[in-house]
């Protein structure tokens, strides 16, 4: 009897221990599943689904070359598997475990129904499985990440199998162009298609590609205009690598490359975090921040939009946002400090901010999203402050932005240095390009006395 693997963010054939159990017992059913229901309002975002659509493709082909081929089929993923298994005369489904909470909730519905086995490999060590010597859970990255590298390096990456053993006949499979995933009117994504190649093969171009370059990572992957760090994060949220594979391929580059695993690191940490709290998307870190008194109204939310649009005023802010428009990426220097002035300077909830990349990020991943959003606006369960508040004029200059700038705010491409980064001050804003929603100093001041009225 064949069995079904059932691919979520796992979308790879190489370190795909779920594939890997699969094939050893026999036939399997390769299958994606489009379940829009189970996630709800947290149904993938707009990037995220033109991404998903090439990754399939990519998938289905690299399985083809196998002897094999991918099943699509769209619903509730419980319902879909147990059609497929009464279908097949499946015994048993193979999965890879995530922690989202609506795929916890799919993962129990799915084992009620048929037989389950779900298999680790998507992070470096199992979430929820680094603890500390009384057995508790880390709240805080550091003491968790002193926990994680204790215990690397991870397992060496499986190879993908050479043949996967096909069953008697296909069930029928939905056609991927009808799933409508991609954007039609308008089309949106032309700097995507430059930037990115979904897919197993294109994350491997990638990684190959960085891994030499990992021994600079510490000394550059602060300057949004090198391209210093690895932009693997759309390939690691869809499982395209795992993170296992980037470990080594990274450490076996150069021996120096530590800051660089201590990110895949970050990427763990945020999923411990959501596996400890589920809701950390909607819900503040700390409970006292409930309080803070958020901008709401018309004036709020023309702000919102104008940040949404790259249309601040303030430059490193403004190429941030429109770079994340164009290409569904924006470098973590960048983000921090756009992330920062929406929350500090416009006071608005980063739940807006967090929502905004959910739909444009490429790699929009529950966890690190929210866990880095939280971190930012200082409301988490981690130690970071409100009260910490960055300068984003001096953060343009400090991590020389100037190029970066040009490169994405073509109004400002003819500006001289140090004007480029606050134009409004020396004098030198071109007429097309926005004066600052709100002052620096008026902004900050805004966001100290927030936080007052809560303390
Ligand atoms: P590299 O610097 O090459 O790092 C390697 C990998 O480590 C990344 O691909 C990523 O998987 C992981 N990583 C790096 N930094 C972090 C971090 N701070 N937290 C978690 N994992 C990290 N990252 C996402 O993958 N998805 C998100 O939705 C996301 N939202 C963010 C929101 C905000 C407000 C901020 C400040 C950061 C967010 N990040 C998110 C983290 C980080 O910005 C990106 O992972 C990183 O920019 C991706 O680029 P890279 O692949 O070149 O990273």
């Amino acid at each position: 009897t064949p069995s079904i693997l059932w691919f979520r963010r796992d979308l790879r054939l190489a370190d795909q221990p779920a594939l890997i159990a699969a094939a050893a017992e026999g036939a399997v059913i390769p299958v994606y599943v489009l379940d829009d229901e189970t996630p709800r309002h947290r149904r993938m975002g707009g990037a995220s689904r033109w991404w998903l659509h090439h990754s399939l493709a990519s998938l289905d082909s690299s399985l083809r070359a196998r002897g094999s081929r991918l099943i699509l089929r769209r619903g509730r993923s419980e319902e879909v598997l147990a059609a497929l298994a009464a279908e097949t005369g499946a015994a048993r489904v193979h999965a890879i475990r995530h922690y989202e909470p609506w795929w916890r909730n799919a993962e129990r519905a799915v084992g009620e129904r048929l037989d389950l086995v779900r298999h680790d490999g998507n992070y470096l060590a199992p979430p929820g499985s680094v603890t500390s010597g009384s057995g508790g859970q880390y709240r805080i990255f550091t003491p968790f990440w002193r926990a994680l590298s204790a215990r690397m390096p991870p397992p060496v990456p499986l190879a993908a199998p050479g043949a996967i053993p096909a069953p008697q006949a296909w069930p029928q499979s939905e056609r991927l162009e009808d799933w409508g995933l991609l954007p039609v009117r308008p089309d949106w994504a032309g700097g995507f298609r430059e930037e990115w190649q979904p897919g197993e093969a294109g994350a491997g171009d990638r990684l190959e590609a960085f891994a030499p370059a990992a021994a600079r990572y510490e000394e550059r992957r602060n300057l949004p205009a090198v391209e210093g760090t690895s932009r693997l994060s759309p390939h690691l949220h869809f499982g395209e690598v795992s993170p296992a594979r980037a470990w080594h391929a990274a450490e076996r580059a150069d021996g120096s490359a530590g800051t660089f695993l201590a990110e895949l690191g970050w990427r763990d940490y945020a999923a411990n975090v959501i596996r400890q709290i589920p809701d950390y998307a909607a819900r503040n870190g700390s409970a006292k921040y409930d309080a803070i008194p958020w901008r709401t109204g018309a004036e709020a939310d023309a702000d919102l939009r104008a940040w949404q649009q790259g249309r601040t005023g303030y430059p490193i802010v403004d190429a941030g946002m429109r770079q994340l428009w164009a290409s569904g990426w924006m470098h973590n220097r960048v983000r921090m400090i756009a992330a920062s002035f929406l929350v500090k300077h416009l006071l608005i909830d980063w739940r807006a901010g967090e929502r905004w990349f959910w739909d444009t990020l490429v790699d929009a991943d529950y966890a690190s999203n929210a866990v880095n959003w939280q971190w930012v606006a200082g409301t988490g369960i981690d130690a970071n402050q409100w009260g910490r508040i960055m300068a984003p004029l001096l953060q343009s200059e400090k991590f020389d932005t100037a190029a970066y700038i040009r490169r994405w705010v073509p109004e400002l491409a003819a500006l001289p240095e140090p004007a480029i980064h606050d134009p409004e001050s020396h004098g030198a804003r071109p007429r097309n390009y926005p004066a600052p929603l709100i002052a620096h100093r008026a902004g900050r001041e805004r966001a100290l006395a927030a936080l007052r009225t809560i303390a």
